[in-house]
C-alpha cells in the first residue's frame, strides 16, 4: 500500500511582518503558538515574495506562477478562476480541499474560488467584526470577531472531512490588515508600555533615489483617523505626535496579531487531539513584509527588506526535523511546487516555483537559486509607490524604478523619471545609502542588470522598454 501522503494545513495571515514574532526575533511582541511551529520544524529566513501586495501574491501562490502569468498583477485586477491551480491539481489527486477566509481575488464569474470542495470566504477586504462571509456563493453575516470566526469555520470543516483522505485546508486570515481592529479580548494589551521604535524610525530619505520620498504610507503624516481611532492630542511637537502615532498604529497591529496567535494555537491543539499533528504540514505565512515603523512608515509595496520578506515556518513532524533555521532564498512561488511534490503529484510544466522539498529535509539542491526577481506593477495607486523591478541576491539589491503605469489595471498613468538603486546588503542591511552611482560598485551592477536580464527572461517578463543601460 502507497504511504500516506500528508495533510497541507496552509495558514496565512495579511501584512503580518516576521518582525512581529517572537520566533523572528521580535523587539515588539511575543508570539507563542507560532513559536510552536518554528520550534517544531522549519524556520525560513529568506522567503520574499514575487509582488509585495495582497491579491498579486496570493495569485501566485495559488497558481505557482508570476503575477505577469497569472494576469492579477495589481489589486485592479481579478484572477480567471479558469486557470490551473493547485488546488485543482490536489483534489484532482485524491485530496479534499477548502479555503477559509481571506480570498480577495474577485468575486462571481470566473473570479469565486475554483479548485476547492469547500470555500467560505470573506468579500473584498471582509470587515474584522460581524463580517459578511460567502460560503460557496451564499451570502451571510457572522457574529463575532473574524480571525475566530475564520479559525471556528476551518475547524468545523475539519472535524466534518472524510478521515479516509489526506486534506489541504487553505486558512486565510484578514488580520492584520489595515485598519488594524482589535476584538474585546486583547483591546487593551500593552495599555501600559510603550513599544519600541524600530532603528530606522526617523529616515529622511536622503541618498536614495526619489521614489522613497515621494511614498505616502508616513506614520507621522498619512495615517488617518480612522487608522488611529481618533484624533491626534492638541500640544504636542512634531517629534511627539510621530511618537503618539506610532503608538496606536503598532499597538493595534499587534493586538490583532494576538488574537492570530491564540487562534493559531487553536488550531494546533486540534490537531494534537485528533492526532494528526505528525502527518499533517502545517505552514503559516503572510502574503507579504509590512512596515512596522520601520523608514517611518506602515504598508509594504516596496521591494525593500521589511516589505518584501515573507514569515514561513513549515512544520511536519514525520518528514521534517524540528528546529530547523534555513537561510536558503525561497520565494512564495515556490509553495504550490511543494505541495505537490509531498502530495506525490507531478508539477505542470508551466508552474514557474520549484519544490523546496529538499532545501526541507536538509539537502538544499546544489543548483538552487541565489537570486530573485521581484516586479510591483501598481504605479501610484493608494500610496503613491513607483512601479518597479530588480534582483535581490545574499549580498545585494538592485532595483530599476521604471515609474510607468503601462495601462495596468488600477493604476496611475503617470510617469515619473526612471532611477536606479543598489544596496549594499551586508555594509547596509537597513538600505539606508544607494550606491548604484558609486564607481567602486560599477562591476556589481553591470553583473547584476544581466543576471536580471536573465531572470527575467526565465520566467517569461521583459525589461521595460525605455530602461537607461
Ligand atoms: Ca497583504
Amino acid at each position: 500500500m502507497a504511504e500516506r501522503r500528508p495533510n497541507i494545513l496552509f495558514i496565512m495571515s495579511d501584512d503580518h511582518a516576521s518582525h512581529a514574532m517572537s520566533c523572528y526575533g521580535s523587539r515588539i511582541n511575543e508570539t507563542p503558538n507560532l513559536d510552536r511551529i518554528a520550534n517544531g520544524g522549519a524556520r525560513f529566513d529568506n522567503c520574499f515574495c514575487t509582488n509585495s501586495i495582497c491579491a498579486p501574491s496570493r495569485a501566485t501562490i495559488l497558481t505557482g506562477t508570476y503575477n505577469h502569468v497569472n494576469g492579477v498583477t495589481t489589486l485592479g485586477a481579478k484572477i480567471d478562476g479558469r486557470q490551473d491551480n493547485v488546488a485543482k491539481q490536489l483534489r484532482a489527486s485524491g485530496y479534499q480541499t477548502a479555503i477559509v477566509g481571506k480570498w480577495h481575488l474577485g468575486h462571481g464569474g470566473h473570479h469565486d474560488p475554483t479548485g476547492f470542495d469547500y470555500w467560505d470566504v470573506l468579500p473584498g477586504q471582509g470587515d474584522y467584526h460581524d463580517p459578511e462571509m460567502s460560503r460557496m456563493g451564499e451570502s451571510r453575516r457572522i457574529d463575532g470577531y473574524v480571525t475566530d470566526i475564520i479559525t471556528d469555520l476551518s475547524l468545523d470543516w475539519l472535524a466534518g472531512r472524510d478521515r479516509d483522505r489526506p486534506f489541504f485546508l487553505m486558512l486565510h486570515h484578514k488580520a492584520p490588515h489595515r485598519w488594524w481592529e482589535p476584538d474585546e479580548k486583547h483591546a487593551n494589551l500593552y495599555d501600559d508600555v510603550d513599544i519600541p521604535e524600530p532603528e530606522t524610525f526617523w529616515d529622511d530619505y536622503e541618498n536614495r533615489a526619489s521614489a522613497a520620498g515621494e511614498a505616502r504610507m508616513r506614520v507621522d503624516r498619512d495615517l488617518t483617523e480612522r487608522d488611529l481611532k481618533g484624533p491626534t492630542p492638541e500640544g504636542l511637537s512634531a517629534e511627539e505626535e510621530k511618537r503618539w502615532k506610532y503608538q496606536r498604529y503598532i499597538k493595534d497591529y499587534l493586538r490583532c496579531v494576538a488574537s492570530i496567535d491564540d487562534n493559531v494555537g487553536r488550531v494546533l491543539d486540534y490537531l494534537d487531539e485528533d492526532g494528526i499533528a505528525d502527518e499533517t504540514i502545517v505552514v503559516y505565512t503572510s502574503d507579504q513584509g509590512f512596515f512596522l515603523g520601520d523608514h517611518g512608515w506602515y504598508d509594504k509595496r516596496f521591494m525593500y527588506e521589511e516589505s518584501l520578506r515573507m514569515p514561513l515556518l513549515i512544520r511536519y513532524p514525520d518528514g521534517i526535523e524540528a528546529e530547523r533555521v534555513n537561510e536558503d532564498m525561497v520565494l512564495n512561488v515556490d509553495f504550490p511546487a511543494t505541495f505537490l511534490d509531498y502530495a506525490g503529484v507531478k508539477q505542470p510544466a508551466d508552474y514557474q516555483g520549484r519544490s523546496m522539498r529538499g532545501v526541507l529535509e536538509g539537502a538544499t539542491p546544489a543548483d538552487w537559486r541565489t537570486s530573485m526577481y521581484y516586479r510591483y506593477w501598481m504605479h501610484l495607486t493608494h500610496h503613491h509607490v513607483y512601479a518597479h523591478y530588480g534582483i535581490r541576491t545574499h549580498d545585494h539589491k538592485l532595483i530599476y524604478y521604471y515609474a510607468d503605469a503601462m495601462g495596468q489595471p488600477g493604476t496611475v498613468d503617470e510617469n515619473k523619471p526612471p532611477e536606479w538603486e543598489l544596496f549594499d546588503l551586508k555594509e547596509d542591511p537597513h538600505e539606508l545609502v544607494n550606491v548604484y552611482h558609486d564607481p567602486d560598485y560599477a562591476d556589481i551592477v553591470q553583473s547584476l542588470k544581466t543576471e536580471m536580464r536573465n531572470l527575467q527572461l526565465a520566467v517569461d517578463d521583459e525589461p521595460y522598454h525605455k530602461e537607461d543601460e
